[in-house]
């Protein structure tokens, strides 16, 4: 792509340049524990990526915008991507479009994220949850290219759901929060739960977070062979049983911090979906296949800031539709 030169504006004693600037997008993950920003001519031809941690809302969006306002200064940014951490209202023409909701972060229940962005950046926006943006990054490039069904389930900070049927994400009222759903314990099992508006849901019960207060160790303290993992393997088996008869996708993908680190759990959840199943229906035709059918993110971490940049293309193809509509 060629490259247009501009002259930056001169500001007291800043010497006159010239700035080489680029068409761009921009995509913002905003997860659980870190934020990633990223600026991009494509999904494959990244300019530079930059990661904060996620802190309170005033010093996260303000560290954002600083990085943002930079690439601002020296590309031609065509469009944002939002994928954010939820609860997030994701209904366009509500007055609190993009603001989070109730949320166990503090400080962060209420906080705008999104119309923010939009009003100081003036370009076409996308914005979705975090795990729905992953949904679609590895539909286009990932694990679930081709496919029009799949589930892609992130297990790390907290546990969340992208459903994606027909190639789009599924709205209801809401954002799904399938991570939220209750399923049967292991007989024995009963430690409360760690979630702290349901305590024993399966987020309660094997979030990062969730595993470490059950154990009293620290995530890398905690062995391979520790009793601990077979209750993580059933609880996650259980939320894959109850997604697979609800949704019967063609394929669930399986990330996040969690099993990203501890590879034989997803054998381990195969094991005992295939079991939980009983070679009934819908269920039986993933059950029977289930090496292909239940596997990890083709996009491994890379699938949040992705998703990012899936949601900015979306907004600029968007825009470009909506422009020609108008020039008819
Ligand atoms: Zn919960």
């Amino acid at each position: 792509m060629m490259d247009e030169y501009a002259s930056q504006r001169r500001t007291g004693a800043e010497p006159l340049v010239a700035v080489a600037r680029s068409q761009c997008i921009v995509g913002i993950e905003l997860g659980g524990t870190k934020i990633i920003c990223t600026l991009a001519r494509r999904h494959d031809d990244i300019i530079e990526t930059r990661r904060l941690a996620t802190r309170d809302p005033v010093t996260t969006l303000a560290a954002i915008e600083t990085i943002v306002d930079g690439w601002v200064r020296t590309h031609e940014v065509q469009a944002l991507g939002i994928a954010s951490f939820g609860p997030i209202q994701l209904d366009r023409t509500a007055d609190d479009y993009g603001h989070i909701g109730q949320t166990t972060k503090p400080g962060w229940h209420g906080t705008d994220v999104v119309q923010r962005l939009i009003r100081r950046y003036g370009v076409p926006t996308q914005a979705d949850t975090d795990v729905n943006a992953a949904a679609l990054a590895e539909g286009r490039w990932g694990a679930a290219r081709g496919l029009s069904s799949w589930c892609y389930i992130t297990i790390g900070t907290g546990v969340g759901a992208g459903i994606v049927i027909g190639g789009q994400t599924v709205q209801g009222l809401g954002h799904p929060e399938a991570g939220h759903m209750l399923v049967r314990r292991m007989p024995g099992d009963d430690w409360p739960g760690a979630c702290p508006f349901h305590g024993d849901c399966v987020e309660g019960l094997v979030s990062g977070p969730a595993i470490e207060r059950r154990t009293g160790l620290s995530g890398d303290a905690i062995t391979d062979d520790d009793p601990v993992w077979a209750l993580v393997a059933d609880t996650v088996a259980a939320m894959v049983h109850n997604m697979i008869f609800t949704v019967v996708p063609e394929r669930i993908l399986l990330g996040g911090g969690v099993p990203s680190r501890r590879p034989f759990l997803i054998p381990m959840i195969r094991s005992r979906l295939v079991s939980h199943i009983g070679g009934y229906g819908g269920g039986d035709l993933i059950a029977t296949d289930i090496g292909t059918r239940l596997i990890a993110p083709g996009l491994g971490d890379d699938a949040g800031p992705l998703g990012s940049l899936a949601l900015a293309l979306d907004a600029m193809q968007h825009a470009i539709a909506v422009d020609a509509q108008l020039h008819i």
